[in-house]
Parts: C-alpha cells; structure tokens; sequence
C-alpha cells in the first residue's frame, strides 16, 4: 500500500468524459419507434398500465404514436404522470411496465413502453406546448413542504384543480433528486430543469427557496396558515458505517458525491479516487459505482452484505455496472478502516456467512451507498406530531398521514417503492384527495 492517497481531478481528458456521461439510451428514431409500437398487442386491461405505479394507459399511448399523433399521445402520459419524462428516462422498467408486457412471453422481448414514452413527450418539453391549463380559482391555499418529485407532481394537479400552492423547499433548485441524484447519464441536458420549468408553467404556483421545515418553519404553524399540507421531504440522511472513524478524509457520502457531480459544470474539475469502494446493494450504489468510473477511478468495488439476488437494484442495473467496469463482492460487511496520514487508505471486510474471514481493499475513497432515512432531528416537533412506522410517516391510501389536514408522499412515507414514479403518484393521489376534502370543506361552509 503506498503511503498517499491517489485521489485526483481530471484523470480522463474531456472528449473522454464526455462520451462516458453521454445519453445512456439515446432516443428512438421516428421509424425505430413505429415499428416498436407496432409490436403492441393493445392488451385489454392492459398489464403493462396495471403495473405502472401511476397507471398510465400504455396502449392507448402507443396507440396514438402510430396514428401519428404524438401530441395527443404525450397528453395521455403527462395527464397521469406529470414527469412521464423523467419517468421515461429512469423508470426501472425492467421491473415496472416492461416487465409486465405479454410480449417477454411470446419474443423474450418486450415492447419498449419507456423509449416510446419518451419519444412522445420529448416534443412536448423542447417546444414547451401547454397541455394543461389551470381551471379557475377556488381562493383555497396548500402549502408543499418539498420541491421534488412527490411535491412538484402534488403542486401541479392542486394548481390545475385551481388552488393556490406554496412549495417551500430549502435547496437553490426544486427537482428533489431529480436535480440532484439521478445518475448524470440517464438525464443529461438539464432535463431535469427544463421539466420543472414545464411543471411550474401551469401557474399558481410560489416557490419559496431557502425555506425547510423544522429549521424555518415549524409544523403547526404551517397548519395554521393553509387549508392543507402535504409533505415530500425526502430523505435527506444517511447512516453511519457504524465503526468509530467513520468521518475521515475520503469517506464520503455517496449521495453528496452525486449531488455534486449533478451540479458541476465541468466533471473534469471533480476529484476522485484510484481505487474506490463502494458499500451498499441499490440504485444509489450502482450510480456512483458507475459515475466514479466514469470518471476515471481504475477499479471500483462495490460491496454488499447479502447476495446478488438480495440487493435492492435490479438484476438489469447490476449488469449494467459490471459492463461498465465495476466489480461487485458480496456478503461481506465493514469491520474496520485503514488509515494512513489521516486518509483512509483501505477497508477490511469481514464474511457475513462465514465466521473469521475477512479480506482487505484497498481504497483510496469509500462511498456510503445505503441506509437513507429522514432526518427527523433536524423537524423538530414533527416525528412528535406524526404518526411513523420504521422511521417514517404512515399514510392511507389516500396519502393522509394521522394529522388532519395534513398529507405526505414520496420516499418520506413508509411501505413506498422509493422510486420517482412511486414519488409522482403519491403526489397525485394526494392533490386528488385534498381537492376532495377542500370541496368537502367548502359545501359545509368552513
Ligand atoms: C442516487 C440516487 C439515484 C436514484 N436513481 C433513481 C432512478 O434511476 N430511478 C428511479 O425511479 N428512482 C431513483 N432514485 C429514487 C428517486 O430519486 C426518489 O425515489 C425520488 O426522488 C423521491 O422523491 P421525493 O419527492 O419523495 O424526494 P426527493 O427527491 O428527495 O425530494 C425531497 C425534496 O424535499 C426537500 N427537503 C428536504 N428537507 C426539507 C425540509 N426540512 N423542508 C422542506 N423541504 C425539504 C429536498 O431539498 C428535496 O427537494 C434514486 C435515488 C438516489 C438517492
Ligand atoms: S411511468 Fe415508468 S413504469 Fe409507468 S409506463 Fe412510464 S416508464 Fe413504465
């Protein structure tokens, strides 16, 4: 082991970096997506929408693609999933819609439901068509602790229904992880940016940066001062390794990494280790698994404590990585970190399965990759105020937590999926429940 750590900016020239963070799934072309619509059966009761999260009429999508109407076709997506977008480029379709499609049984290959999505609302977004408008208002007021993909697809449907919305969201850019999390090949271009701008277009909606629940607000006084609350806050902790020297120099959180690797305007400027080791088994330590070779590491190794077959990202996803050059070590655990002048230098691994065996890695940056909770410290009164099981808020199936008036979605909420399409329905079905229940209010005159 040498005596530095080999961590560095600007290991791959910018030609390099570019191709390596370019479009992971370039989208189709007029005559790829014809003929891929035309490989629909047009299911009745379609599985493939069943197994949406946000149930959008899949058939009826593509239908409207090969009748050329694509505007209409994005109407029937958006109409459902206000980020059938975002949701085109990162839905785990593998596991969503796709996997679902009667085809896999006739062909071994399904219809790419995701791609075409993508190709009728990518119009949408360039040219910034309204498909939407906003009925007229009900002088009713929501407040939306959040501005990520739970809380912008709330904001949308409460503005269409004619409410005034309010987002309160802490950070400089709304977009949640959208903005700040995906993997930068999946949504290059500031998509993400450019369909928030979308979603705000519908109007009545205020954005109030730099303003969190728990640090500038407190709960109650939102209650107060709205008809209705509804809260997508996200998960905005990580766990610990649980070793005493957790804090080191080159032991990082993997989900600031990216948060930061998102925003940089040039990666070439960002540093990043030789070797690196990852510790987690989901989406989040794939994409920096993934991202931290693209930018240049030599060897990257993720580590999970239980097999393949148990890790929360999907066999596509683990593939994925190991095409791109990562290695992927299982049941093993941390059990100590190697320190040299300060900096971690190497892991020592210990076997889940069997006692006594431990191997070494070395690493000259280790990423936390796993464990994000809410960080209910920092909400002050409203871990008191909610009802929570596992550490986060319990919903109905309408999203309405155990406060009246008061409604949650997205990762925030217990039994989700933890996916940004699960994030965009929630938010729907509580901006639908909401309406209800002002309505409700209104007819009995409070
Ligand atoms: C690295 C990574 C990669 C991922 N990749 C994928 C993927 O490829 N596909 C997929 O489907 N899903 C993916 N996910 C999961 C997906 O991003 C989330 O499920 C989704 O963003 C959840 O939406 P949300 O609105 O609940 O939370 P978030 O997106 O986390 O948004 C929460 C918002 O609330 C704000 N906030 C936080 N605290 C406060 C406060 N106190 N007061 C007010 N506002 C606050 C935050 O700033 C943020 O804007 C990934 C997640 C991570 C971490
Ligand atoms: S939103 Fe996601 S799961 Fe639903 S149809 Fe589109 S790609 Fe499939």
């Amino acid at each position: 082991m040498s005596d530095k750590a080999d961590i560095r900016a600007g290991r791959l020239s910018g030609e390099k970096l570019d191709a390596n963070f370019a479009d992971m799934h370039p989208p189709l072309t007029p005559s790829e997506a014809i003929i891929d619509a035309d490989r629909c059966y047009f299911c009745y009761d379609a599985p493939c929408t069943t197994a949406c999260p946000t149930g959008i009429d899949i058939p009826g999508f593509i239908q409207k693609i090969r009748s050329g109407n694509l505007k209409g076709s994005a109407h029937t997506i958006l109409s459902e999933n206000i980020m059938g977008g975002m949701c085109a480029r990162v839905c785990p379709t593998e596991v969503l819609c796709e996997e679902a499609c009667v085809r896999n049984t006739h062909e071994d290959r399904p219809v790419r439901i995701g791609m075409l999505q993508r190709y009728a609302t990518d119009p949408i977004f360039e040219s910034n068509t309204p498909l939407f408008e906003r009925q007229p208002a009900t002088g009713r007021k929501v407040a939306v602790v959040g501005g990520g993909p739970a809380g912008l697809s709330c904001a949308h449907r409460l503005a269409m229904l004619g409410h005034a919305v309010t987002i309160y969201e802490p950070r400089e850019k709304l977009g949640g992880l959208n903005e700040y999390g995906i993997a930068a090949y999946k949504t290059p271009d500031e998509f993400a940016t450019r369909e928030t701008e979308y979603i705000l277009g519908i109007g009545g909606i205020e954005v109030r940066h730099g303003e969190a629940l728990g640090r500038d607000l407190e709960l109650d006084e939102l209650r107060a001062s709205y008809d209705a609350l509804f809260l997508g806050f996200g998960l905005a902790g990580v766990n610990g390794l649980g070793l005493d020297n957790d804090r080191l120099e080159g032991v990082a959180n993997a989900v600031d990494y990216i948060a930061m690797l998102r925003q940089a305007p040039d990666k070439a400027a960002l540093p990043v280790g030789r070797r690196v080791v990852v510790i987690g088994g989901g989406m989040t330590a794939i994409d920096i698994a993934v991202q931290s070779k693209a930018l240049g590491a030599e060897v990257v190794t993720m580590v999970y404590r239980r097999g393949q077959e148990n890790m929360n990202a999907s066999d596509y996803e683990q593939e994925f990585a190991q095409i791109r050059g990562v290695s992927i070590r299982t049941w093993a655990k941390p059990r100590k970190l190697i320190v040299k002048g300060g900096h971690v230098r190497g892991v020592e691994f210990e076997s889940t399965q069997v006692a006594g065996d431990t191997y070494v890695l070395e690493s000259d940056m280790v990423f936390k990759a796993f464990g994000q909770k809410v960080l209910w410290d920092e909400l002050h009164d409203t871990a008191q105020i909610l009802e929570l099981e596992k550490e986060r808020i319990t919903v109905d199936g309408e999203r309405r937590t155990s406060l009246p008036g008061v409604w949650a979605g997205g990762d925030c909420v217990f039994g989700g999926k933890d996916l940004t399409v699960s994030a965009v329905q929630d938010g729907k079905v509580a901006a639908l429940s909401i309406d209800r229940y002002l309505k409700d209010q209104g007819s009995r005159g409070e």
